[in-house]
Protein backbone atom coordinates (compact mmCIF):
# COMPACT_ATOMS: atom_id res chain seq x y z
CA UNK A 1 0.00 0.00 0.00
CA UNK A 2 1.87 3.39 -1.01
CA UNK A 3 1.26 6.09 1.41
CA UNK A 4 -1.85 8.46 1.69
CA UNK A 5 -1.30 11.42 -0.61
CA UNK A 6 -1.34 14.44 1.58
CA UNK A 7 -4.17 17.02 0.78
CA UNK A 8 -5.86 20.11 2.37
CA UNK A 9 -8.61 19.01 4.46
CA UNK A 10 -12.16 19.81 3.67
CA UNK A 11 -15.31 19.76 5.99
CA UNK A 12 -18.57 18.62 4.63
CA UNK A 13 -20.94 19.31 7.32
CA UNK A 14 -19.10 17.26 10.55
CA UNK A 15 -17.46 14.52 8.29
CA UNK A 16 -13.60 15.42 7.10
CA UNK A 17 -12.15 15.17 3.69
CA UNK A 18 -8.60 14.85 2.78
CA UNK A 19 -5.74 15.74 5.21
CA UNK A 20 -4.91 12.24 6.62
CA UNK A 21 -8.59 11.65 6.96
CA UNK A 22 -10.62 8.29 6.70
CA UNK A 23 -11.69 7.80 3.18
CA UNK A 24 -15.26 8.60 3.12
CA UNK A 25 -18.04 6.80 1.19
CA UNK A 26 -20.42 8.81 -0.55
CA UNK A 27 -23.84 8.22 -2.64
CA UNK A 28 -26.75 10.27 -4.21
CA UNK A 29 -30.40 9.78 -3.68
CA UNK A 30 -33.04 8.50 -6.44
CA UNK A 31 -35.98 9.90 -5.20
CA UNK A 32 -37.49 13.54 -6.18
CA UNK A 33 -35.48 15.85 -3.71
CA UNK A 34 -39.09 17.59 -3.35
CA UNK A 35 -40.39 14.41 -1.88
CA UNK A 36 -38.69 15.28 1.66
CA UNK A 37 -40.04 12.38 3.34
CA UNK A 38 -39.08 9.67 0.57
CA UNK A 39 -35.37 11.71 0.37
CA UNK A 40 -34.95 11.14 3.88
CA UNK A 41 -35.93 7.93 4.25
CA UNK A 42 -33.40 6.75 1.73
CA UNK A 43 -31.10 9.29 3.29
CA UNK A 44 -31.24 7.06 6.78
CA UNK A 45 -31.18 3.90 4.87
CA UNK A 46 -27.97 4.90 3.30
CA UNK A 47 -26.24 6.25 6.47
CA UNK A 48 -27.12 2.70 7.63
CA UNK A 49 -25.69 0.77 4.77
CA UNK A 50 -22.32 3.09 5.42
CA UNK A 51 -22.76 6.51 3.67
CA UNK A 52 -20.70 9.12 5.49
CA UNK A 53 -22.19 11.86 2.74
CA UNK A 54 -25.52 11.60 0.58
CA UNK A 55 -25.81 13.65 -2.15
CA UNK A 56 -29.17 14.96 -3.42
CA UNK A 57 -29.82 16.45 -7.09
CA UNK A 58 -30.96 19.97 -6.90
CA UNK A 59 -32.82 20.58 -10.15
CA UNK A 60 -35.53 22.79 -9.62
CA UNK A 61 -36.74 25.13 -6.80
CA UNK A 62 -39.18 22.67 -5.70
CA UNK A 63 -36.05 20.87 -5.06
CA UNK A 64 -34.25 23.36 -3.43
CA UNK A 65 -37.33 23.81 -0.93
CA UNK A 66 -36.79 19.90 -0.23
CA UNK A 67 -33.64 20.68 0.85
CA UNK A 68 -34.46 23.19 2.94
CA UNK A 69 -36.94 20.64 4.95
CA UNK A 70 -34.05 17.54 4.38
CA UNK A 71 -31.07 19.31 5.25
CA UNK A 72 -31.95 19.64 9.27
CA UNK A 73 -33.51 16.18 9.64
CA UNK A 74 -29.97 14.68 7.76
CA UNK A 75 -27.87 12.11 10.05
CA UNK A 76 -25.57 12.63 7.74
CA UNK A 77 -23.92 15.81 5.75
CA UNK A 78 -25.81 17.00 2.37
CA UNK A 79 -24.53 18.03 -0.96
CA UNK A 80 -26.32 19.82 -3.75
CA UNK A 81 -25.96 18.88 -7.06
CA UNK A 82 -26.25 21.50 -8.99
CA UNK A 83 -26.07 21.34 -13.30
CA UNK A 84 -26.44 24.48 -15.37
CA UNK A 85 -28.43 26.32 -13.22
CA UNK A 86 -26.22 28.76 -10.74
CA UNK A 87 -28.99 30.61 -9.35
CA UNK A 88 -30.08 26.58 -7.60
CA UNK A 89 -26.19 26.36 -6.33
CA UNK A 90 -27.83 29.81 -4.64
CA UNK A 91 -30.80 28.38 -3.61
CA UNK A 92 -29.36 25.21 -2.29
CA UNK A 93 -26.70 27.11 -0.39
CA UNK A 94 -29.97 29.40 1.22
CA UNK A 95 -31.41 25.56 2.03
CA UNK A 96 -28.15 25.19 4.22
CA UNK A 97 -26.43 22.26 2.33
CA UNK A 98 -23.20 21.00 3.54
CA UNK A 99 -21.99 21.37 0.34
CA UNK A 100 -22.19 21.48 -3.58
CA UNK A 101 -21.00 20.03 -6.40
CA UNK A 102 -20.78 21.49 -10.10
CA UNK A 103 -20.40 20.58 -13.11
CA UNK A 104 -17.72 23.18 -15.21
CA UNK A 105 -19.37 21.28 -18.24
CA UNK A 106 -22.20 22.66 -17.60
CA UNK A 107 -22.27 26.20 -15.31
CA UNK A 108 -19.74 28.00 -17.77
CA UNK A 109 -20.06 31.99 -16.93
CA UNK A 110 -17.27 32.88 -15.57
CA UNK A 111 -19.45 35.94 -13.70
CA UNK A 112 -21.85 33.21 -12.44
CA UNK A 113 -19.26 30.55 -11.37
CA UNK A 114 -17.76 33.28 -9.30
CA UNK A 115 -20.50 34.55 -8.23
CA UNK A 116 -21.41 31.13 -6.53
CA UNK A 117 -17.56 30.97 -5.64
CA UNK A 118 -18.20 34.39 -3.09
CA UNK A 119 -21.35 32.51 -1.85
CA UNK A 120 -19.82 29.60 -0.85
CA UNK A 121 -16.58 31.15 0.40
CA UNK A 122 -18.52 34.08 2.81
CA UNK A 123 -20.67 31.02 4.18
CA UNK A 124 -17.87 28.74 4.64
CA UNK A 125 -18.71 25.74 2.61
CA UNK A 126 -17.37 23.54 -0.07
CA UNK A 127 -17.67 23.16 -3.50
CA UNK A 128 -17.03 19.93 -5.51
CA UNK A 129 -15.72 21.03 -8.76
CA UNK A 130 -17.17 17.68 -10.72
CA UNK A 131 -15.37 17.11 -13.92
CA UNK A 132 -16.69 14.28 -16.29
CA UNK A 133 -15.51 13.28 -19.22
CA UNK A 134 -19.16 13.11 -21.31
CA UNK A 135 -19.65 16.55 -20.09
CA UNK A 136 -16.63 18.80 -21.16
CA UNK A 137 -16.06 22.40 -22.10
CA UNK A 138 -16.59 22.22 -26.05
CA UNK A 139 -13.53 24.28 -26.31
CA UNK A 140 -11.37 22.42 -24.25
CA UNK A 141 -12.48 19.48 -25.43
CA UNK A 142 -11.68 20.95 -28.82
CA UNK A 143 -7.99 21.46 -27.87
CA UNK A 144 -7.44 18.12 -25.96
CA UNK A 145 -10.60 15.21 -27.14
CA UNK A 146 -12.07 13.12 -24.15
CA UNK A 147 -8.65 12.78 -22.90
CA UNK A 148 -7.54 12.54 -19.47
CA UNK A 149 -5.57 16.03 -19.97
CA UNK A 150 -8.77 17.68 -21.08
CA UNK A 151 -10.29 16.58 -17.80
CA UNK A 152 -7.55 18.11 -15.40
CA UNK A 153 -7.59 21.34 -17.68
CA UNK A 154 -11.37 21.95 -16.91
CA UNK A 155 -10.63 20.88 -12.94
CA UNK A 156 -7.78 23.56 -13.63
CA UNK A 157 -9.68 26.07 -15.28
CA UNK A 158 -12.49 26.02 -12.49
CA UNK A 159 -10.24 26.35 -9.69
CA UNK A 160 -8.91 29.71 -11.59
CA UNK A 161 -12.23 31.38 -11.03
CA UNK A 162 -12.12 30.27 -7.58
CA UNK A 163 -8.83 31.47 -6.63
CA UNK A 164 -9.76 34.96 -8.36
CA UNK A 165 -12.47 35.35 -5.74
CA UNK A 166 -10.03 33.70 -2.77
CA UNK A 167 -12.19 30.38 -2.11
CA UNK A 168 -10.19 27.30 -1.85
CA UNK A 169 -12.60 25.20 -0.13
CA UNK A 170 -13.10 22.50 -2.90
CA UNK A 171 -12.90 18.82 -3.81
CA UNK A 172 -12.24 17.94 -7.26
CA UNK A 173 -13.01 14.22 -9.05
CA UNK A 174 -12.62 13.73 -12.65
CA UNK A 175 -14.85 10.76 -13.43
CA UNK A 176 -15.09 8.77 -16.72
CA UNK A 177 -16.81 5.40 -17.76
CA UNK A 178 -13.61 4.86 -18.98
CA UNK A 179 -11.34 3.15 -16.56
CA UNK A 180 -8.22 4.27 -17.94
CA UNK A 181 -9.19 7.15 -18.69
CA UNK A 182 -10.05 7.98 -15.27
CA UNK A 183 -7.51 6.21 -13.68
CA UNK A 184 -4.44 8.84 -15.75
CA UNK A 185 -7.07 12.35 -15.21
CA UNK A 186 -6.56 11.10 -11.20
CA UNK A 187 -2.77 10.57 -11.34
CA UNK A 188 -2.40 13.77 -13.53
CA UNK A 189 -4.16 15.77 -11.16
CA UNK A 190 -2.57 14.21 -8.06
CA UNK A 191 0.83 15.00 -9.45
CA UNK A 192 -0.02 19.15 -9.88
CA UNK A 193 -2.61 20.03 -6.59
CA UNK A 194 -3.01 19.42 -3.30
CA UNK A 195 -7.03 19.62 -2.92
CA UNK A 196 -8.55 16.25 -1.65
CA UNK A 197 -9.87 14.18 -4.48
CA UNK A 198 -13.10 12.44 -4.98
CA UNK A 199 -13.14 9.04 -6.79
CA UNK A 200 -15.02 7.77 -9.16
CA UNK A 201 -15.89 5.69 -12.67
CA UNK A 202 -18.89 7.50 -14.17
CA UNK A 203 -22.16 5.55 -15.45
CA UNK A 204 -19.87 2.35 -14.17
CA UNK A 205 -23.67 0.25 -14.85
CA UNK A 206 -25.12 -3.01 -13.27
CA UNK A 207 -23.71 -5.04 -11.21
CA UNK A 208 -21.76 -7.50 -11.25
CA UNK A 209 -19.79 -5.73 -14.15
CA UNK A 210 -20.62 -2.26 -12.71
CA UNK A 211 -18.54 -2.91 -9.49
CA UNK A 212 -16.10 -4.52 -10.98
CA UNK A 213 -15.38 -1.33 -13.35
CA UNK A 214 -15.62 0.98 -10.50
CA UNK A 215 -13.25 -0.93 -8.16
CA UNK A 216 -11.08 -1.38 -10.82
CA UNK A 217 -10.90 2.96 -11.49
CA UNK A 218 -11.26 3.45 -7.75
CA UNK A 219 -9.25 0.36 -5.86
CA UNK A 220 -5.98 0.90 -8.39
CA UNK A 221 -6.24 4.47 -7.09
CA UNK A 222 -6.32 4.30 -3.40
CA UNK A 223 -3.74 1.32 -3.73
CA UNK A 224 -1.54 4.51 -4.72
CA UNK A 225 -2.57 6.62 -1.91
CA UNK A 226 -4.57 8.64 -4.30
CA UNK A 227 -8.18 9.76 -2.90
CA UNK A 228 -9.97 11.05 -0.14
CA UNK A 229 -13.58 9.95 -0.80
CA UNK A 230 -15.64 7.59 -2.61
CA UNK A 231 -18.51 6.60 -4.68
CA UNK A 232 -19.82 4.25 -6.74
CA UNK A 233 -22.08 4.74 -9.55
CA UNK A 234 -23.88 1.98 -10.42
CA UNK A 235 -27.28 1.64 -12.25
CA UNK A 236 -28.78 0.04 -8.75
CA UNK A 237 -30.44 0.46 -5.59
CA UNK A 238 -28.17 3.51 -4.01
CA UNK A 239 -27.96 1.10 -0.96
CA UNK A 240 -26.03 -1.25 -2.88
CA UNK A 241 -23.58 1.79 -3.78
CA UNK A 242 -22.95 2.63 -0.42
CA UNK A 243 -22.38 -1.09 1.18
CA UNK A 244 -19.84 -1.64 -1.57
CA UNK A 245 -17.89 1.33 -0.85
CA UNK A 246 -17.89 0.81 2.48
CA UNK A 247 -17.26 -3.26 1.69
CA UNK A 248 -14.03 -1.58 -0.50
CA UNK A 249 -12.27 0.59 1.89
CA UNK A 250 -12.79 -2.05 4.65
CA UNK A 251 -10.98 -4.77 2.29
CA UNK A 252 -8.35 -2.10 1.49
CA UNK A 253 -7.68 -1.59 5.63
CA UNK A 254 -8.46 1.65 5.41
CA UNK A 255 -11.60 1.31 7.36
CA UNK A 256 -12.69 -0.42 10.37
CA UNK A 257 -15.01 -3.41 9.86
CA UNK A 258 -18.46 -2.32 10.77
CA UNK A 259 -20.30 -5.57 9.75
CA UNK A 260 -19.92 -8.88 8.92
CA UNK A 261 -16.51 -10.12 6.61
CA UNK A 262 -17.52 -13.55 5.22
CA UNK A 263 -14.72 -15.85 3.54
CA UNK A 264 -15.95 -18.87 2.51
CA UNK A 265 -13.56 -21.55 0.27
CA UNK A 266 -14.31 -21.66 -3.13
CA UNK A 267 -15.48 -25.11 -2.89
CA UNK A 268 -13.29 -28.65 -4.69
CA UNK A 269 -13.41 -32.31 -4.96
CA UNK A 270 -12.76 -32.59 -0.98
CA UNK A 271 -15.61 -30.77 0.35
CA UNK A 272 -17.73 -32.69 2.78
CA UNK A 273 -20.87 -29.96 2.44
CA UNK A 274 -22.42 -27.80 -0.40
CA UNK A 275 -20.30 -24.79 0.57
CA UNK A 276 -22.35 -22.78 -1.68
CA UNK A 277 -25.64 -23.60 -0.09
CA UNK A 278 -23.94 -23.30 3.52
CA UNK A 279 -22.37 -20.55 2.92
CA UNK A 280 -25.29 -18.67 1.55
CA UNK A 281 -27.46 -20.17 4.78
CA UNK A 282 -24.51 -18.69 7.20
CA UNK A 283 -24.45 -15.13 5.00
CA UNK A 284 -28.48 -14.61 5.21
CA UNK A 285 -28.40 -15.56 9.30
CA UNK A 286 -25.02 -13.82 9.74
CA UNK A 287 -26.09 -10.20 7.63
CA UNK A 288 -29.41 -9.86 9.33
CA UNK A 289 -27.07 -9.25 12.84
CA UNK A 290 -24.69 -7.25 10.93
CA UNK A 291 -22.06 -8.53 13.89
CA UNK A 292 -18.66 -6.92 13.19
CA UNK A 293 -16.71 -10.66 12.74
CA UNK A 294 -14.87 -12.23 10.41
CA UNK A 295 -16.53 -15.60 9.66
CA UNK A 296 -15.14 -17.93 7.48
CA UNK A 297 -16.79 -21.52 5.90
CA UNK A 298 -14.95 -24.75 4.53
CA UNK A 299 -15.54 -27.08 3.13
CA UNK A 300 -13.39 -29.93 4.15
CA UNK A 301 -11.62 -30.20 8.14
CA UNK A 302 -8.34 -31.63 5.81
CA UNK A 303 -7.29 -28.03 4.79
CA UNK A 304 -10.15 -25.86 5.82
CA UNK A 305 -9.05 -25.12 9.64
CA UNK A 306 -5.52 -24.08 8.62
CA UNK A 307 -6.19 -22.20 5.39
CA UNK A 308 -8.56 -19.49 7.69
CA UNK A 309 -7.46 -19.93 11.15
CA UNK A 310 -6.69 -16.15 10.45
CA UNK A 311 -10.19 -15.57 10.87
CA UNK A 312 -12.52 -15.18 14.00
CA UNK A 313 -14.26 -17.57 14.08
CA UNK A 314 -15.12 -20.21 11.34
CA UNK A 315 -16.76 -23.81 10.40
CA UNK A 316 -15.32 -26.94 8.66
CA UNK A 317 -17.41 -30.07 7.47
CA UNK A 318 -15.69 -33.37 7.75
CA UNK A 319 -17.98 -36.66 8.09
CA UNK A 320 -21.65 -34.79 8.16
CA UNK A 321 -20.11 -32.78 11.00
CA UNK A 322 -19.17 -29.45 11.51
CA UNK A 323 -16.29 -27.91 13.24
CA UNK A 324 -16.52 -25.01 14.77
CA UNK A 325 -12.76 -23.13 15.14
CA UNK A 326 -12.05 -19.88 17.04
CA UNK A 327 -8.85 -17.97 15.54
CA UNK A 328 -8.13 -21.57 14.22
CA UNK A 329 -8.80 -23.30 17.69
CA UNK A 330 -11.78 -25.98 17.48
CA UNK A 331 -14.26 -25.16 19.96
CA UNK A 332 -16.94 -27.77 19.07
CA UNK A 333 -17.86 -30.30 16.81
CA UNK A 334 -21.60 -30.53 15.99
CA UNK A 335 -23.89 -32.66 13.40
CA UNK A 336 -23.95 -31.06 10.16
CA UNK A 337 -27.99 -29.78 10.34
CA UNK A 338 -26.58 -27.24 13.21
CA UNK A 339 -24.14 -25.55 11.60
CA UNK A 340 -25.37 -22.58 10.60
CA UNK A 341 -27.25 -21.88 13.51
CA UNK A 342 -24.35 -22.84 16.00
CA UNK A 343 -21.50 -20.37 14.10
CA UNK A 344 -24.60 -17.42 14.05
CA UNK A 345 -24.64 -18.21 17.87
CA UNK A 346 -20.72 -17.64 18.51
CA UNK A 347 -20.53 -14.78 15.88
CA UNK A 348 -23.07 -12.99 18.24
CA UNK A 349 -20.69 -14.50 21.69
CA UNK A 350 -17.41 -12.57 19.79
CA UNK A 351 -19.65 -9.68 18.90
CA UNK A 352 -21.07 -9.39 22.49
CA UNK A 353 -17.36 -10.35 24.45
CA UNK A 354 -14.41 -11.10 22.11
CA UNK A 355 -13.16 -13.88 20.68
CA UNK A 356 -10.16 -14.28 24.22
CA UNK A 357 -13.95 -14.60 26.37
CA UNK A 358 -15.22 -16.77 24.07
CA UNK A 359 -12.90 -19.00 23.98
CA UNK A 360 -13.29 -20.56 27.71
CA UNK A 361 -16.60 -21.83 26.61
CA UNK A 362 -14.72 -23.85 24.07
CA UNK A 363 -15.50 -28.10 24.76
CA UNK A 364 -12.06 -29.26 25.73
CA UNK A 365 -12.93 -32.70 23.76
CA UNK A 366 -13.60 -31.09 20.99
CA UNK A 367 -9.76 -30.68 19.29
CA UNK A 368 -9.47 -34.41 20.02
CA UNK A 369 -12.87 -35.08 17.92
CA UNK A 370 -11.86 -32.68 14.95
CA UNK A 371 -8.49 -34.31 14.82
CA UNK A 372 -10.10 -38.01 14.57
CA UNK A 373 -12.17 -36.59 11.44
CA UNK A 374 -9.29 -35.29 9.96
CA UNK A 375 -7.17 -37.96 10.73
CA UNK A 376 -10.58 -40.97 9.35
CA UNK A 377 -10.59 -38.27 6.28
CA UNK A 378 -6.79 -38.51 5.42
CA UNK A 379 -6.96 -42.03 5.83
CA UNK A 380 -9.30 -42.47 2.97
CA UNK A 381 -8.18 -39.47 0.77
CA UNK A 382 -4.82 -39.27 1.11
CA UNK A 383 -3.28 -35.94 1.87
CA UNK A 384 -2.70 -35.03 -1.78
CA UNK A 385 -6.00 -34.07 -3.53
CA UNK A 386 -4.64 -33.15 -7.12
CA UNK A 387 -2.60 -36.41 -7.24
CA UNK A 388 0.54 -34.27 -7.77
CA UNK A 389 2.84 -36.33 -6.11
CA UNK A 390 1.99 -39.07 -8.14
CA UNK A 391 2.12 -37.27 -11.30
CA UNK A 392 5.91 -36.12 -10.61
CA UNK A 393 6.59 -39.51 -10.01
CA UNK A 394 5.32 -41.09 -13.17
CA UNK A 395 7.21 -37.72 -14.52
CA UNK A 396 10.41 -38.55 -13.19
CA UNK A 397 10.01 -42.22 -14.19
CA UNK A 398 9.88 -40.95 -17.60
CA UNK A 399 13.37 -39.12 -17.95
S1 LIG B 1 -11.10 -25.92 2.25
FE1 LIG B 1 -11.21 -28.04 1.58
S2 LIG B 1 -13.05 -28.10 0.28
FE2 LIG B 1 -12.50 -25.96 0.48
S3 LIG B 1 -11.20 -25.56 -1.33
FE3 LIG B 1 -9.83 -26.04 0.39
S4 LIG B 1 -9.45 -28.26 0.17
FE4 LIG B 1 -11.29 -27.78 -1.07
Amino acid sequence: MFERRQTRRVMVGNVPVGGGSPVSVQSMTTTKTADVDGTLQQIYSLAAAGADIVRCTCNDIEAAEGLARIVPRSPVPIVADIHFQYKLALAALDAGVDCLRLNPGNIRKPDHIRIVASECRDRAVPVRIGVNAGSLDPDIEERFGMTSEAMVESAKRELGYFDEVGFHDVKISVKASDVRLMVGAYRMLADVIDYPLHLGVTEAGPPPAGIMKATAGIATLLNEGIGDTIRYSLTADPLEEARVGRQLLEALGLRERSGLDLIACPSCGRAEVDVIAVARAAQDALSKANLPVQVAIMGCVVNGPGEAKGADLGIAAGRRRGHLFVRGEVVRVVPEAEMVDVLVEWAERIAEVGVEEALTDKDEAAAAEAEADRAALLDVQGDDATNSEAVVELIRNRT
